[in-house]
Parts: C-alpha cells; sequence; structure tokens
C-alpha cells in the first residue's frame, strides 16, 4: 500500500531498524509512495551495514569522470576525501575516466582499495562530456568494472566527501535527492517538459527531482540504466534535440519509469551555496563551488 515501507518493515524481523528508520525523523519524508527507504542520517546504523557489508565480501566501485581543466581543478581532493570517507572498511576499486591518464593524482590507498584509469576521448562541448558518460559507463559496466564490483556509485568530480558514506546507501538502485529542488512543488521541477524529447516528462509527472552527481546500485541494474539514458540521448540527437539538463534530464525520465529502490537525503549530495537548514544535519558530499569561468572556458 501507498505510504509505507516494506522493505524497512520486512528488517524488522532481523533487528529494531523500522523504528529508527521510520520514527528518527518524523520531520522528513523518509519513505516513497513505493515503498523505497529515503536515508536520512539517523535512519540507520552504519555499524549494521557495515556488518552486513562485511559479511558479503562485497566490491564497490566508484567512476568518475576528470576530463580537461577538471582534472587538475576537482580529482585530487575528490579521491583523497574518498580515501577519508567513502566505503571505509570494504573493498573499493575507483575507475577513473579520462583523456590524460598520465596526469591522474595518484594518493596514497588503504588497504583493499585500487585505483583503475581508463582513457577516453575529450569531447569538444562540456555537455558532450557529461552525456558520454552514459556510454561509457555502459560499456565498462559490460567488462572489467562489471565483472569486479557488485555495486557501482558513479560521480561528478566537482565535490567532495565531507563525512562517512557506507553500505547504507547501498540498493539495487539508487538515487540521490537534488538539494536544490526536494522543497519545490512537482510542476515547477526542471524536468525535460518538450515531449519531443526521449527525456520529456507531463506537468503530472515525476516523483523527486534526482541529481545525476551521484546515482548506484548492482551492476545490471546500472547496465539498463546507463543503456536507456544513451539510447535517449542518442534518439534526441537525430532529432536536433538537446535536453535541458543534459544526461540529468535522461537520468529523472528512467527513474520515473524505473523505481529506485533506495532514495538519498540531499544530505548525501548538498550545496553548502544553499546555507544552513534544520534537516540536514551531516552532509556526506559537498559541492564545489561552481566556478564555469575556469572549467568550462
Ligand atoms: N566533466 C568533465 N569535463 C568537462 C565536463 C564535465 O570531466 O569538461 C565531468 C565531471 O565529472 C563533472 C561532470 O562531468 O563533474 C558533470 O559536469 P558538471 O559538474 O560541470 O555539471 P553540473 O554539476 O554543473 O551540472
Ligand atoms: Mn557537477
Amino acid at each position: 500500500p501507498m505510504g509505507t515501507c516494506p522493505l524497512a518493515r520486512m528488517s524488522l524481523l532481523r533487528d529494531n531498524f523500522t523504528d529508527l528508520h521510520l520514527w528518527a525523523r518524523p520531520e522528513v519524508l523518509t519513505c516513497t509512495s513505493w515503498g523505497a527507504p529515503i536515508i536520512w542520517d539517523g535512519t540507520f546504523d552504519p555499524d549494521v551495514a557495515q556488518q552486513e557489508a562485511k559479511q558479503q565480501n562485497l566490491t564497490i566501485g566508484l567512476t568518475v569522470f576528470a576530463v580537461g581543466r577538471y582534472l587538475e581543478k576537482y580529482l585530487a581532493r575528490f579521491l583523497e576525501s574518498a580515501e577519508q570517507y567513502f566505503m571505509v572498511g570494504q573493498r573499493v576499486v575507483y575507475y577513473v575516466f579520462t583523456e590524460r591518464p598520465d596526469a591522474v593524482p595518484r594518493p596514497p590507498l588503504g588497504p583493499g582499495r585500487q585505483l583503475r584509469v581508463e582513457r577516453v576521448l575529450r569531447e569538444r562541448r562540456w555537455q558532450d562530456v557529461s552525456m558520454a558518460r552514459m556510454r561509457t559507463l555502459h560499456a565498462a559496466l559490460a567488462g572489467r568494472l562489471g565483472r569486479e564490483a557488485h555495486f557501482v556509485f558513479c560521480m561528478d568530480v566537482d565535490q567532495h566527501f565531507s563525512g562517512a558514506f557506507g553500505p547504507e546507501t547501498l540498493a539495487d538502485s539508487v538515487a540521490q535527492m537534488h538539494a536544490w529542488h526536494y522543497h519545490w512543488p512537482r510542476r515547477l521541477l526542471p524536468y525535460e517538459r518538450d515531449a519531443r524529447s526521449a527525456a520529456a516528462l507531463a506537468p503530472d509527472e515525476g516523483d523527486f527531482y534526482y541529481h545525476a552527481a551521484l546515482f548506484g546500485g548492482k551492476v545490471e541494474a546500472l547496465r539498463r540504466l546507463t543503456a536507456h539514458c544513451t539510447r535517449g540521448q542518442q534518439q534526441d540527437r537525430l532529432r536536433g534535440l538537446e535536453a535541458r539538463w543534459h544526461d540529468e534530464s535522461h537520468l529523472n525520465k528512467y527513474f520515473w519509469l524505473h523505481k529506485p529502490a533506495k532514495v538519498l537525503s540531499p544530505e548525501f549530495c548538498w550545496s553548502p551555496e544553499i546555507g544552513p537548514r534544520a534537516e540536514i544535519r551531516h552532509p556526506r558530499l559537498l559541492w564545489a563551488p561552481k566556478e564555469y569561468a575556469v572549467v568550462r572556458g
């Protein structure tokens, strides 16, 4: 039924997670209408998540693209902060996609953590760099990344970790609530509205506005997601269209059609420019200031 959280209720059979999950944060929405948990600080026990993940002996992939000036500007801090906060205690493989493998910084990595570098071509327009990620990820998930990782997170590079980002975030498919839009009424959300676009959503469609700076899930689910977005982008290009927010528009269409199994609250990818908000207790990732003149110029 609408408004209940079967996923959380099932885990009550094992521990007290449901009480914690549903009642720890009464001021925010902790469950979607289709029963997926929305993860807020205080709604999960990081130690339980850690133990469960350990028992499964998981390998978790983290992909990031650093093309053009984004490499010097952001990559070192992204990786160094990931070493401090991302899936500490689990096996992790970073995949850095860049046109300049030799320029990739090599921070010291903890035990069980590796960094792989994959060469990509540099698209001329930043919009194309951003959108081309879907195709590249789709191919990577069919290759080594897909073979060695059980779960994968795909992230923007223009951000850094600021708090523990652990296995409580893992699920079949994971979407991130957009920090700027989680308060907005649905009809105002910046979905693609041109009905000719593969990414189009009608005014009465859409659950949340999701942020393309962070999505994840199991390899098979991400193969479907990246295939869908690649196809949509290709179809738009053939029609001479480009969705309003590029790959993010297509991602939002995908998650409307195929609901995410878990949603991360804006605490997991927060923009400090928004300023303090009572419900944002413990940001896990912080956006870097947008310096478009520097990185896109
Ligand atoms: N990106 C890149 N080089 C570019 C454009 C984009 O490496 O020239 C990658 C990078 O990982 C970046 C992501 O694509 O974080 C998305 O672009 P951007 O962060 O500029 O988009 P925004 O977050 O502003 O929507
Ligand atoms: Mn970004």
